[in-house]
């Protein structure tokens, strides 16, 4: 660690803050396509965890996986996410 990298608690804050919002209407950007739009909009199939493909190209946005106690998310399917500060 040096002055200008921290770790992730640093940013505990921010991040405990950041997804407290609505994430229904948070706009992603699809990493695949590059289309823009809410995360509510996106295609939601349901199996042994959740995936969440985009409406425009089915490109794999994101995955949620539960254990009933623990929760797993990948998001490397989307570019960007937007929410209101
Ligand atoms: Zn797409």
């Amino acid at each position: 660690m040096d002055e200008v990298m921290l770790d992730g608690n640093a940013v505990a804050g921010l991040l405990q803050e950041l997804f407290a919002v609505e994430m229904t209407t948070a706009i992603g950007t699809c990493g695949a396509c590059g289309s823009a739009g809410p995360v509510g909009a996106g295609h939601v199939y349901r199996g042994a965890g959740i995936v969440l493909r985009c409406p425009h190209c089915g490109n794999v946005l994101g995955k949620i996986v539960t254990n009933g106690s623990r929760v797993w998310l990948d998001f490397q399917g989307i570019r960007t996410l937007e929410v209101a500060a």
